[in-house]
């Protein structure tokens, strides 16, 4: 018996429900069981705390399956009034006394875990109470003399302080933009403008996120009212962005949009204003519930099975000083961020005073950076508007530069906003923009021409690549002719948008400057592909879109299966880099993965086969592999497929399911967007510092931490295994130990 088996741990899901609850609850509870807790899981939240018996349910591996792609919450969220009294809260602690359930996960929003909070804070009072009228024996009071309370943030409006994404955040923003995007396509047909509110009552997260995803051309949000004298603003650019060929608009209002007198500014209000003063008759769409509901997004499943994880270590290890006040568990900077709750629940909910006071700027500040660097670039953006221009102008003074953008590799979801944002920015910094069509081989035909920026912003909201991409690698001896094609093109700073081939090529450039000295101009390198392998950045333009396409296609191979007892082998793209196959994996409820990263041989095949046979012998219906298409290059689907029918004795039937190119289309994820759009900032910023100083520097970015980090082009091969084309350093591979953990077979635990 280890010491942790009379231990108890309780999960709850409480106030409005979010996409990845599901997510946290599979992989704590399988997380706690693995660790031999015992695990509760609370009906109803607290009001199934408080009334106990079978709402309060003792779960098991099985409990948890099939949850992961489900949206809503299985274990069901209430809003309980008497939780708010002494009373409701002492029959809530007898409960859990009762059950020797010393742990507590409440996954809510502010107001389920200040409800946590209360529930600690007097967690002595209640003892003493219950111990005084007999409820419970002193034994009873002794052996749970502490309540240990881990806070998951499930709230989609992403308004919980020291976090970067609260659970439901990402899925919400999924619905919005699509529900734009589709809104885009029929306001385009009629020549309209739209209002459309979104979710937030006191963030405008929802609402800026994605009105920069989707290029909305002006945003109302709690946090920053604008200056008096907004209605004009507003009619203004409507009244431009027609007359320069765009003939719809889309205004994004948050629900809780303040003026400079805190007053609200509602949709109607809007609506009466573009009528009167520009005669414009705008339509309203209010978003309301399909923004909380539907299937979590890839981000939503990662990021709650990782906070999920990490609660029940807390308790595991008693770290994080857990014992002396209640926790929060966020990702910062995609990085774990373990902080009290009691301030930061208490800072949250001081945001709707502020607000009151018309204290604006101190709530753009506990916003944090990246919502105010969001605002910052959404204003760029909607000043710096397309042109009609079709002809490249000839460059009349020395401070208006030609900087030219190109697509490298496959193409991946996002290229489209890197390129138009590389525009827009430079427009506003009064530079031209050339774009080159076709990748490096088109650079050296002359495919370059001005974007048509109209035609650019219509095509945006897709998938692949306006420009046109390749994966072409240049002959380091026609280096000469792209030196002349610079030189005849006048171009003096490049921005590189693509995957490992487009790196190569830039790699190269810069080897060759000494002899070609029209080689030297700032290159920026962006990073775009979906396999996910550029070092230097935790992320790739492109990547997310993939595997939420993946993710969602596997969800629906799974639901194929009906009643047959099936294994499913999908085969997903990466060439020799696991991330798409590992993060589908994760998000999907693989049983297994087989990644390029790990080698493999007939003994691990042979291992899983025996776990299967052994899992479909005790009425298992269905399970998923997960291999990236480079794995191995013997033992491939085909052969896997071959081998596991053989092996599985009439068990179970194998289906093998080779998604290709599907994954590299798609309209791109806001978070792809946003991504593109804070790279492709820094690019714009670098290439114009490096016109200040005379710097010629090639550099390559990344997102690492949630922040732009730039690289000197130098250091790009120290970076990679040059043999297998990805990173030396892969930050995914952390949570390899977690995936497996949670989707091998454990049922008899
Ligand atoms: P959310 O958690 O999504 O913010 P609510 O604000 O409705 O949703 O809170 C959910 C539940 O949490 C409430 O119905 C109540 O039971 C509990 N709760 C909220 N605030 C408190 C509090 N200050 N003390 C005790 N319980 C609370």
């Amino acid at each position: 018996m280890t010491q942790q088996q009379n231990k108890a741990i309780a999960i709850l899901t409480s106030g409005g429900d979010a996409p990845g609850m599901n997510a946290a609850l599979r992989s704590a509870v399988r997380t706690a069981l693995n660790l031999k807790f015992k695990v509760y899981a609370i009906f109803e939240g607290y009001e199934g705390l408080i009334r106990g018996g079978n709402l309060i349910q003792e779960f098991n591996w099985a409990s948890v399956g099939g949850i992961l792609s489900l949206g809503g919450t299985a274990i069901g969220t209430a809003r309980s009034m008497e939780f708010q009294t002494f009373e409701g809260r002492l029959k809530a602690a007898k409960n859990l006394i009762d059950r020797n359930i010393t742990n507590l996960i409440v996954i809510g929003g502010d107001g389920s875990l200040s409800g946590a909070n209360s529930l600690a804070k007097k967690w002595n009072q209640y003892l003493e109470k219950l111990l005084q009228e007999k409820q419970i024996t002193p034994q009873q009071a002794h052996n749970n003399s502490q309540l240990s309370i881990v806070g998951l943030v499930g709230s989609i409006d992403n308004d919980m302080v020291n976090t970067d994404m609260t659970i439901g955040t990402d899925s919400a923003l999924h619905r919005i933009v699509e529900a734009i995007d589709a809104i885009n396509d029929t306001a385009a047909s009629h020549h309209r403008t739209f209002i459309i509110e979104v979710m937030g009552r006191n963030c405008g997260y929802l609402a800026l996120a994605s009105a920069l995803a989707t290029s909305a051309e002006f945003v109302l949000i709690p946090e920053n009212p604008p200056a008096e004298g907004w209605e004009d603003d507003m009619c203004e650019l409507i009244q431009n962005n027609n007359m320069l060929g765009r003939n719809h608009s889309i205004i994004i209002v948050a629900e809780g949009a303040l003026d400079q007198n805190g007053d609200r500014i509602t949709s109607q209000y809007i609506k009466d204003v573009l009528s009167e003063k520009i005669n414009c008759d705008a339509r309203i769409t209010i978003l309301g519930h399909v923004q909380r509901g539907g299937s979590p997004s890839a981000f939503d499943r990662y990021m709650s099975t990782v906070l999920g994880y990490k609660a029940v270590n807390i308790f595991h290890d008693k770290s994080d000083n857990i014992e002396a006040e209640p926790k929060i568990v966020g990702l910062k900077n995609n990085r774990l961020n373990v902080f009290p709750l009691a301030d930061a629940v208490k800072q949250t909910k001081a945001i709707p005073e502020t607000l009151k006071k018309r204290d604006f700027s101190s709530v753009m500040a506990l916003r944090g950076g990246h919502f105010e660097d969001m605002y910052e670039i959404f204003k760029i953006f909607s000043r710096a508007l397309p042109h009609k221009d079709t002809t490249i102008p000839k460059l009349v003074n020395d401070s208006k530069k030609n900087i030219a953008v190109i697509n490298c590799g496959w193409s991946a979801s996002g290229m489209n906003t890197a390129v138009k944002t590389a525009l827009r920015l430079a427009i506003h910094k009064g530079h031209n923009i050339l774009g080159i069509n076709n990748g490096f081989s088109g650079f050296l035909n002359r495919e370059i021409s001005l974007i048509n920026n109209v035609k650019l912003e219509e095509y945006c909201a897709n998938g692949g690549s306006f420009l046109g991409t390749n994966r072409d690698i240049l002959d380091k001896v026609t280096f000469c002719q792209l030196a002349n094609v610079i030189k005849e093109y006048q171009i003096d700073a490049l921005i590189m948008i693509g995957g490992l081939s487009g790196y190569i090529n830039v790699y190269n450039i810069y080897l060759s400057r000494e002899q070609h000295p029209e080689l030297k101009i700032p290159i920026i390198c962006v990073p775009a592909t979906i396999n996910n392998n550029i070092p230097g950045t935790e992320f790739c333009i492109g990547a997310d879109t993939a595997l939420n396409t993946i993710v969602n296609a596997v969800d629906k191979i799974k639901y194929s299966s009906a009643n047959h007892r099936r294994t499913f082998i999908v085969e997903v793209m990466g060439r020799k880099c696991g991330y798409l196959a590992m993060m589908t994996g994760l998000a999907t409820g693989a049983e297994y993965i087989y990644l390029p990263e790990e080698s493999l041989d007939l003994e691990d095949f042979q291992k899983d086969i025996k776990e299967l046979n052994h899992a479909f012998a005790n009425n298992r219906k269905i399970a998923l592999i997960v291999r990236n298409e480079e794995a191995n290059d013997i033992y491939d689907t085909d052969f896997l497929r071959k081998l596991y029918q053989r092996e599985s004795k009439g068990l179970f039937d194998v289906r093998t399911s080779i998604l290709g190119p599907l994954q590299q289309g798609g309209r791109p994820t806001v978070f792809d967007r946003i991504t593109a759009i804070k790279l492709v900032d820094k690019a714009v910023d670098l290439i114009d510092d490096a016109f200040d100083d005379k710097n010629k520097d090639i550099k390559f970015l990344g997102l690492i931490g949630g922040k732009v980090i730039s690289h000197d082009i130098e250091h790009f091969k120290n970076m990679v295994h040059v043999h297998n084309d990805r990173p030396k350093d892969q930050w995914w591979m952390k949570i390899r130990d977690i995936v497996k953990l949670l989707s091998s077979y454990r049922e008899n635990n």
